[in-house]
């Protein structure tokens, strides 16, 4: 039953009241077992088309694919129609650092640097991540920035327990890529996840007062991003209004976790690993 019809029954059980923390929503168990099924979709489907890049794939294929499979595994795409978004994942290759358009006419190459955003909606819950694929044989430094990239993303997960704040998180993802000699967008911060494809609190990769330090309590879900350049940080939108691009035209690579805060710590909700 839907939430209005339930509202208009007098005879219906009452709407479990939403936990909140400082305006951030706290998921309850049957919730997270939603969200869990979301972002095994997101994961599946993310596992599935980094092994079908390849070149001379366009990217509007690899969009198609994507579409195809969330639907067939029962949700729909979270991000077609988001602010008028016109695709199902976003799609990024080498100094493209967000937000790219899927195009028919975009043809993947030996030696890019693809990344591949998406996210899925089902019972009332999204899940989201982010993964950088190398086509064949990249060179040395975009191999070691995919690493930097992925490993600052665990390490910061590592931080996510409860009492920890987002400021730990931060720390962690910052000292790693700074210790590599790569820089972290700040343009771009990651998210809460949930009912909303993006929701309190703002997740960021590097320390700053700008945003709240909010302390992690068991039920947030978060959508943790780090997005890393091998040059500059600075990024500028291109005249599509989507496409983020690296001003300097250097390499960006970005991995990204849904990660629920649990009692004992966390658990990542769009592990690939066991797909
Ligand atoms: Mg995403
Ligand atoms: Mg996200």
């Amino acid at each position: 039953m839907n939430i209005l019809a339930r509202l208009l029954n007098p005879h219906s059980p009452a709407l479990p009241p939403l936990r909140r923390h400082r305006g951030i929503e706290l998921k309850s168990e049957p919730e997270i077992e939603t969200m869990r099924k979301s972002s095994w979709i997101v994961a599946t489907v993310l596992k599935e088309v980094g092994e079908l890049a390849k070149p001379g794939m366009t990217t509007a294929q690899l969009d198609e694919y994507a579409e195809h499979r969330i639907r067939e595994l029962g949700a729909t795409p979270s991000f077609k129609g988001y602010h008028g978004f016109p695709a199902s994942i976003c799609i990024c290759l080498n100094d493209e650092v967000v937000h790219g358009i899927p195009s028919k006419t975009k043809v993947i190459q030996k030696g890019d640097l693809l990344k591949v955003d998406t996210g899925a909606y089902q019972g009332g819950f999204h899940g989201d991540s982010c993964i950088t694929v190398a086509i064949g044989r990249v060179k040395p430094k975009a191999k070691k920035l995919m690493e930097v990239a992925e490993a600052a993303l665990y390490k910061g997960i590592a931080q996510v327990k409860p009492g920890n704040h987002l400021l730990d998180v931060a720390g962690a993802i910052e000292d790693h890529v700074q210790a590599s000699g790569f820089t972290i967008v700040e343009d771009y911060t990651g998210h809460g996840v949930g009912r909303n494809l993006h929701e309190p609190p703002s997740v960021f990769h590097f320390r700053t007062n700008q945003l709240p330090n909010v302390e992690l309590k068991p039920g947030m879900t978060l959508a943790i991003e780090p997005i890393v350049n091998a040059g500059s940080k600075q990024t500028k939108t291109l005249r599509d209004r989507w496409t983020v691009v690296t001003v300097d035209k250097s390499l960006s690579a970005q991995f990204e976790h849904t990660v629920l805060v649990t009692e004992e710590g966390h658990e990542i909700l769009t592990d690939r690993s066991q797909i």
